[in-house]
């Protein structure tokens, strides 16, 4: 199954000489790509603006087709996972004027076990309610989302990601917009996923990587990935 975390299950990720690109541009924005990441690790995505790591992310989600190689997500062919892997865009990626609660908005992570047209359970209610106190955005919850800050919308966004409940996490620019005090929240969720086992990758600014959930630093330059310092 794509779930479990038995030690002899094949890795979260495996990447073989992977390039991605987009339809249109001939050149590829990365190529060469290998990696392995075994379950439970959690590393950090860094580099400049541009340099691809949103482009990386997607590709694991299973958003955008391979130009070369080949990449298993835990243990299945890219895109055979939704249950288990969650995506946490950027920011900008998200039309904040779309018509929503905060609470409604936050249930959307459930529609990959829902379906769009089936309705959150009792259960489902209380854990989506839970994740909110949690990122305090109790108060908010009645609330569209373009009433929020920035840094309330993205609390938002890793709250809907956590009600995913996935074994795999891609975190695009998690800390965007949160201030000083939201960050430590912030920092001790994603501590606690590490902490229950869950593989974390996570793309971020140089000021991030010195957070110590990180196992591991990768670094995207002129279109190739390289691992920074010892882990
Ligand atoms: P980062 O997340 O590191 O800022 P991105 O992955 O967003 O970098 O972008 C990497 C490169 O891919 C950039 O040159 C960007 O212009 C290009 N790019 C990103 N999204 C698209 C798209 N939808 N269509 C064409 N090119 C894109």
């Amino acid at each position: 199954t794509c779930g479990g975390h038995h030690a002899h299950e094949s890795p979260a990720l495996v990447f073989q000489n992977v390039a991605l690109g987009y339809p249109g541009a001939d050149s590829s924005v990365l190529s060469g790509l290998n990696l392995t990441l075994d379950r439970g690790r959690s590393i950090a995505l860094l580099g400049d603006n541009g340099s691809g790591k949103s482009t990386l992310l997607k590709s694991i989600a299973g958003l955008l087709r391979l130009r070369q190689g080949k990449i298993s997500v835990l243990g299945h062919a890219v895109g055979q996972c939704h249950h288990q892997v969650a995506y946490l865009p950027q920011h900008r990626d998200i039309d904040w004027d779309f018509p929503i609660s905060v609470q409604r908005f936050v249930l959307t992570g459930l529609y990959i076990h829902l379906g769009w047209f089936r309705r959150p359970g009792r259960v489902q209610r209380k854990a989506a309610a839970e994740i909110l106190d949690r990122l305090t955005l109790t108060s908010l919850a009645e609330r569209r989302i373009n009433e929020l800050s920035g840094g309330q919308q993205q609390r938002l966004l890793l709250a809907r990601t956590l009600l995913h409940g996935a074994d795999l996490l891609l975190l695009d620019e998690p800390f965007n917009a949160v201030d000083a005090e939201n960050r430590a929240l912030v920092r001790g969720v994603l501590r606690g996923l590490k902490a229950e086992g869950k593989t974390l990758v996570t793309a971020t600014h140089e000021l991030d990587f010195g957070e110590d959930f990180f196992d591991a630093r990768f670094r995207l330059t002129d279109g190739s990935l390289t691992e920074e310092g010892a882990p």
